[in-house]
């Protein structure tokens, strides 16, 4: 295939799930990683198309939903300083502190702007030599390039007054977490193709042997991911355990070497808190020594600030692949994306955003939202 639309294709969709429908002789319980993955197929019903048989449950893979409270109170300590700049991706905006938001401080009248690429907050800091300038960096290994270029682009002009807040975290530690736990329903992932463009798939490849799990690197287009999971229910069928690569239009077994070559240098692994699962050894990467004077942590002093976690949010457990957003409580009710209890409900990757958008809390649709 060569055009988007084809990965859309209706009766491409119908066909790949006859596949599926005619290979599965039991249950088979498959995890997407990544938010985007399943945002797709929320928004193309593909739970509607699939036989009885196959579920799907919902990773880890929206950093917004995974960065723990006590990241977005530094956030807003820090923009809250008279004077600061504060630059950041829209959906980190609505995402609830313990008592704020960055949307808060905003409307209380800080410095807060949208960005698109961190390159803008480095653009800014350039404009604006005798004003601090901070860029908030979340995200999975998709945007730790952009960010380490930001950092050393920043040292190259000599920017004193831009820094970062890093809140990067790594997709492996937790999927390991996840496969390794007693309670794991979890028999066959779809690996997220973006992570994987960038670090390849020998990671998911280890991943596959040590846990017996299949493991298909996939895209994010609706034909992706039906093939995606055509390809795990084949392996699950026929007994075998292995790493396959759907979005090779994308992923290579290597990934991208300059992409690596620059976030080695800018950054290192660390040990990260995981938004309501706790924390998870070498998780996540921080800024190197080399570059603790672009660290708005360090810069700002504000790495001590330490906050709970709201026991009603159940995002941990959805991440986990142990319940559904419709299983919480607040889900819709006292929880909605005008008055989100839980990162998940505003992130534009987050699972509950996903369900409550394509409208999975009401009855389902009477037929597939693929289009025909
Ligand atoms: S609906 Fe809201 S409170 Fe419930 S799990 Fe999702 S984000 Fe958390």
């Amino acid at each position: 295939m060569k055009y988007l639309d084809e990965y859309r294709d209706a009766g491409i969709a119908r066909a790949l799930a006859a596949r599926i429908r005619a290979r599965a002789t039991r249950p088979w319980v498959l995890m997407e990683i990544c938010g985007g993955q399943t945002h797709t197929i929320m928004r193309y019903g593909l739970p509607e198309l699939l036989p009885a048989e196959i579920e799907l449950v919902h990773g880890p893979g929206c950093p917004v939903c995974v960065a723990p409270l006590e990241i977005v109170d530094r956030a807003i300590d820090i923009a809250s300083r008279p004077g600061v700049i504060f630059v950041s991706y829209g959906d980190m905006l609505r995402v609830p502190g313990s008592h704020s938001d960055l949307f808060h401080v905003k409307a209380a009248g800080g410095d807060v702007r949208i960005a698109y690429s961190p390159m803008d907050a480095v653009k800014i800091a350039r404009e604006n030599p005798g004003l601090p300038v901070v860029f908030f960096a979340i995200g999975f290994e998709t945007t730790a390039p952009a960010n380490a270029m930001a950092v050393w682009q920043a040292r190259r002009e000599n920017l004193a007054n831009f820094s970062m807040l890093v809140s990067h975290v790594l997709v492996p530690p937790a999927i390991r977490l996840i496969l390794g736990s007693p309670s794991s329903r979890v028999e066959g992932l779809i690996a997220p193709g973006h992570v994987c463009a960038v670090m390849g798939f020998e990671e998911y490849q280890a991943l596959s042997e040590e846990f017996h799990v299949p493991v298909v690197v996939g895209g994010f287009e609706p034909i992706d991911l039906l093939e995606a999971i055509a390809m795990l229910v084949d392996q699950l069928e026929s007994g075998r355990a292995e790493l396959e690569n759907q979005y090779s239009r994308s992923v290579t077994r290597t990934g991208s070497a300059a992409a690596r070559k620059l976030m080695d240098e800018v950054f290192e692994v660390t040990d990260r808190q995981w938004r309501g699962i706790g924390p998870i050894p070498a998780s996540g990467y921080r800024l190197r020594d080399a570059y603790a004077a672009f660290d708005a942590e360090r810069v700002f002093s504000a790495g001590h600030i330490r906050v709970e976690e709201p026991p009603e949010c159940i995002a941990a457990q959805v991440m986990l692949g142990r319940k559904k957003p419709v299983d919480c409580p607040a889900f819709g009710t006292r929880c909605t994306p005008q008055s989100p209890m839980g990162a998940s409900m505003v992130s534009s990757e987050g699972a509950c955003a996903a369900y409550y958008a394509y409208r999975r809390h009401t009855a389902p649709p009477a037929s597939s939202e693929v289009p025909a």
